[in-house]
Formats: structure tokens, C-alpha cells, sequence
């Protein structure tokens, strides 16, 4: 089988997988990215994120994570869930959508065991590592650089034809393949991102200031969340989906047809007071297995009871 071939199969098989896109680049240094990685990190924007120092060098070559590493095959899963499902806007408290079902972790994982098994079993013995931000892989460069879309004002990929609501994924392997270029960015002279983030952490077109955003203060800070914040979470009590709410690019995404990615179907009818009362018990029926379970309920107790004070201090 020739190189275009074996390439034209693990992007058919990939699909068969239930993964909307695949995009294919050559393991190597990631140049471009090396100075933005290392403003980033001098800057502090990674608050306490300590592990994002780690690695540094890992990060911005795959070479180093996989021994004779030739290809990075990045691929997009879709989390959008079914407009039904997903919480209201108003009179109840938010939890990003990329958390609402089963934890991608154990999702993609799976997907990417068969689909190295799958190359294994056509191609012969193929070397490689699944990755799933689970590891030192700068995940929307790679996505960048295969074609899959362009990084947005948000930080965000931004896919012309779905948006941007999806898990990011690769595959390290140690096969060549053919390879896939970059596309045009799009964000052109939009800023509704930027207008939108309430809590400024976008603190310039491309940079969002990670110790600035609600996702790190719902989900990474295991301190105190800062007085400073009061007021300007909205409702989100785990993760914020604002930036890619306003984005008008997420127009056009669609519903997931992952089953473990499905809602508890309580979630949807939660309101500010359930979650204001919301036991262990509910907790763990409502986020069986979902990534909510990370900030644990301790974590998300502290997140409600930060929301509700600030709504009480407006009112
Ligand atoms: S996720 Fe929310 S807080 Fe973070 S940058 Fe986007 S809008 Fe701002
Ligand atoms: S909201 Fe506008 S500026 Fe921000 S990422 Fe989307 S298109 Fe780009």
C-alpha cells in the first residue's frame, strides 16, 4: 500500500470512528509556536496551572514523546450537544457543554486505541501514542497546522464548517504519511469574543490570559476563587462558554451523535435553587462519569456559593 493510500484509510477509518475531521502533519519542531509558549508562561497566564511549565521542550516537538515519531494525526470530536439538551440561559446556573456527558478522556481514548489498531492490523507495525490533554501536546497548533482550522481571537480552533464545540485528539505515530496544509483565518475584524469575555481574560486578539478565565477559576484554582471576581462569572459554576457562544462561526454547529456524550436529563431542569441545594448524592447521579467530577463537589459547592453571593450583592 502506498503512502497516499494508507492515508486516504486512516482518514476513511477515522470517520467510521465517529470523528468529524482528520488532519494529518509531519512530526517536527513547532517553531512558530515556541516563543508564543514562552511569553505565555513568562507572563504567568497559566496561573497556577504549574504543569503547563513542565515539559517544555516535549511540548513543542512530538520527536521527543514518541521515538521515531513521523506524523501527527489530529483529529476533531464533536461534544455540540442537541439545542433540547442543552441549559437554559437564564434561572439556572451553568456547566460548560463540553462536560455535560461521559468524561472525553475515556471517550476518545478508546476511539484512538482502535484506530491504532486499525492502522496496526492494515499496515503492519506501526509504533505510536494516543494523546488526549492528557500529555504535552500542544493540540491546536497541530490541528493548525493539518488544515483543521484556523486558531481563533478566542484561542479557540475554529472550524469554517462546524465551528468550534469539539475535543481535539492525536495520534503520534511513526509513519509517514501524507501531509495536510494550513487554512486562511477568518476571525477578520470580529471582536465579539473579546467584547464578550467578562472577565477580560482575552487580554489581546489571540491571547487569552488562562489566570484571568473562568474555566481556570471553576475548574484549576483549588484556592479561594478572588474577591475581585465578584460579579463576573455570570452563572457559570463549572467551565464558561461564552467565547464560543458569541462566536459566530458556532452557527454552524451541529449535534453530536455521541451517545456518552448525553446529558443526564436532569441537567437540563436544574434550577439556581436545586443547585444551590444540591447533595453528594445528586452530584454524583448528575456527573457520573463526567469531567465535572474533576473540580469534585466540594469544588463545585464553592463555585455555586461564589455565584449566589455575588447575585445577592446585585441585588
Ligand atoms: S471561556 Fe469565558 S472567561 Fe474564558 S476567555 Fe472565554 S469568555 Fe472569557
Ligand atoms: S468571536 Fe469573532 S474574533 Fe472571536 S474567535 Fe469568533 S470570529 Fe474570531
Amino acid at each position: 500500500m502506498n503512502k497516499a493510500q494508507t492515508t486516504y484509510l486512516i482518514k476513511q477509518k477515522a470517520r467510521e470512528l465517529g470523528f468529524m475531521y482528520c488532519g494529518i502533519s509531519k512530526a517536527d519542531f513547532l517553531e512558530e509556536e515556541a516563543p508564543r509558549l514562552e511569553n505565555w508562561l513568562k507572563q504567568n497566564m497559566h496561573g497556577q496551572m504549574h504543569y503547563m511549565e513542565n515539559h517544555f521542550d516535549k511540548r513543542l516537538d512530538p520527536r521527543l514523546l514518541v521515538e521515531g515519531a513521523k506524523s501527527v494525526v489530529s483529529l476533531l470530536l464533536n461534544y455540540y450537544p442537541e439545542k433540547e439538551t442543552q441549559q437554559p440561559d437564564e434561572g439556572t446556573y451553568k456547566v460548560s457543554k463540553y462536560a455535560y456527558g461521559t468524561d472525553y478522556h475515556f471517550v476518545i481514548k478508546d476511539k484512538l486505541k482502535d484506530l491504532l489498531r486499525y492502522i496496526n492490523e492494515e499496515v503492519g507495525e506501526v509504533g505510536g501514542r494516543c494523546f488526549v490533554d492528557s500529555a504535552p501536546v500542544l493540540d491546536k497548533a497541530w490541528a493548525k497546522k493539518s488544515g483543521l482550522g484556523w486558531v481563533g481571537k478566542n484561542s479557540n480552533l475554529i472550524t469554517p464548517q462546524v465551528g468550534s464545540f469539539y475535543f481535539i485528539a492525536e495520534l503520534i505515530i511513526d509513519l509517514e504519511l501524507d501531509y495536510d496544509g494550513p487554512i486562511k483565518d477568518y476571525c477578520g475584524s470580529c471582536t465579539r469574543c473579546l467584547d464578550a469575555c467578562p472577565t477580560d481574560a482575552i487580554v489581546a486578539p489571540y491571547v487569552v490570559d488562562g489566570s484571568k478565565c473562568i474555566s481556570y477559576f471553576t475548574i484549576e484554582l483549588k484556592d479561594q476563587l478572588p474577591q475581585e471576581m465578584n460579579g463576573k462569572f455570570g452563572n457559570w459554576i463549572f467551565g464558561c462558554d461564552i467565547c464560543q457562544d458569541v462566536c459566530p462561526w458556532n452557527r454552524f454547529s451541529k449535534p453530536h451523535q455521541e451517545p456518552a456524550f448525553a446529558a443526564h436529563p436532569q441537567l437540563r431542569d436544574m434550577k439556581s435553587t436545586d443547585w444551590q441545594e444540591i447533595t453528594q448524592e445528586v452530584f454524583s447521579q448528575l456527573f457520573k462519569k463526567s469531567a465535572v467530577k474533576r473540580t469534585g463537589y466540594k469544588g463545585l459547592l464553592r463555585n455555586i456559593q461564589f455565584v449566589q453571593q455575588s447575585d445577592e450583592n446585585q441585588t
